[in-house]
């Protein structure tokens, strides 16, 4: 059998089980989660058949994730002695990844991971355990200073360390929400400079965090929102402001990108998303989906894949869905259609 490990925002273990067993499911794997709620992370053990495939799966629940090859228990002082054995029987590794759950007590570790790296790195560098082009990374998370999981992860999947993407949120952003759309780019796209966009509509817009995150990428908005928008950012933009209804105003000609953030029921945001794909209003659409308070990850998937039969009756969607560091309550997606050629 094989053994997964990954980390989710703390509150959402049960969520990031029931992913995991539903992908794993669906590819005939045997297995089972086991998650103590509020840990912040979860594993997943395999009796029969390969985890690998769910690991590219993009999951919704886990910030990031890794095959787990030992775990560790009750270390001494001497922990690099100790470990070493299973650090060179996995090696060689690319990047190091000092890993923790995004806990009180986790981030509480930061610090003792900080000096770790620091005794840790160099002697896996001498001893040539970790070195570049080796083409997988090495994890190692601790649930506390003793105890823990080790393992690896293919150097080309697109994992931050910790799953955590800290990103500076810049004086003259009107809100904190505008760091989602950035965040968003980066873990569907893996760069936030790949919006090929020229128009756009914000539904929900104000006070204009995410119409900022657009129009500081060249990107004309139309911002729709009975509340007011950021005069800098009216100022600076040549973005339009529309005191309308999301729900009910329709652009004059298409916009290649629609994003929405208004907080409403998730089925009615998804159905708004879906119509502006299907009658061409827009190309593309990223936006928040509000979670429920029970079944999430079934709830979500539900309406993930009603937009997907939606879609699919007109073309070849992409569907992209995550909760975001910097979400809470809520995932967010993007959807497009495939480009034919
Ligand atoms: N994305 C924005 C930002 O980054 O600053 C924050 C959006 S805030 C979470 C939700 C916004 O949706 C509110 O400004 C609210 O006025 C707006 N809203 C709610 N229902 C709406 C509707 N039916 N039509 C237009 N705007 C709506």
């Amino acid at each position: 059998g094989e053994t997964l490990l990954a980390l989710c925002r703390p509150g959402f273990e049960n969520d990031l089980a029931a992913e995991f067993s539903f992908h794993a499911g669906e590819r005939m794997v045997a297995g089972y989660p086991q998650a103590s709620s509020g840990s912040g992370y979860v594993l997943w053990h395999s009796q029969q058949g390969s985890l690998v495939p769910v690991l590219s799966q993009g999951l919704i629940f886990a910030r990031t994730q890794f095959l787990v090859s030992a775990g560790f228990e009750d270390l001494s002082d001497d922990r690099i002695g100790e470990l070493w054995p299973l650090f060179e029987a996995l090696a060689p590794f690319s990047e190091l990844y000092l890993e923790y759950p995004d806990t009180n007590e986790g981030r509480e570790l930061q610090r003792f991971l900080r000096g770790f790296r620091k005794a840790l790195e160099p002697r896996l560098r001498k001893a040539g355990l970790l070195r570049k082009k080796a083409g997988q990374r090495l994890h190692l998370f601790f649930s506390d200073s003793r105890n823990g999981w080790l393992g690896s992860s293919d150097a080309d999947l697109p994992l931050v360390e910790a799953g955590v993407l800290r990103l500076k949120l810049p004086a003259e952003a009107p809100s904190r929400s505008a760091l989602k759309v950035e965040e968003a780019l980066i873990r569907f796209f893996g760069s936030a400079d790949v919006l090929a966009a020229k128009t756009a509509v914000d539904l929900g817009a104000a006070p204009g965090g995410w119409t900022w995150q657009l129009a500081r990428r060249g990107i004309r908005v139309q911002a729709v929102d009975h509340g007011k928008l950021a005069p800098r950012l009216l100022n600076e933009f040549p973005v339009e402001h529309i005191p309308g209804d999301a729900f009910t105003w329709r652009p004059r000609s298409g916009v290649d990108l629609v994003v929405c953030d208004v907080v409403d029921k998730p089925a009615r945001t998804l159905q708004l998303m879906e119509k502006w794909l299907v009658q061409g209003w827009a190309q593309a659409a990223l936006f928040n989906l509000k979670l429920p308070m029970k079944r999430r990850f079934h709830e979500a998937q539900t309406l993930l894949e009603r937009l997907a039969t939606g879609l699919g009756r007109h073309g070849d969607p992409v569907i992209r869905a995550a909760q975001l560091y910097y979400d809470r309550e809520e995932i967010t997606v993007w959807a497009s259609f495939a480009e034919t050629d």
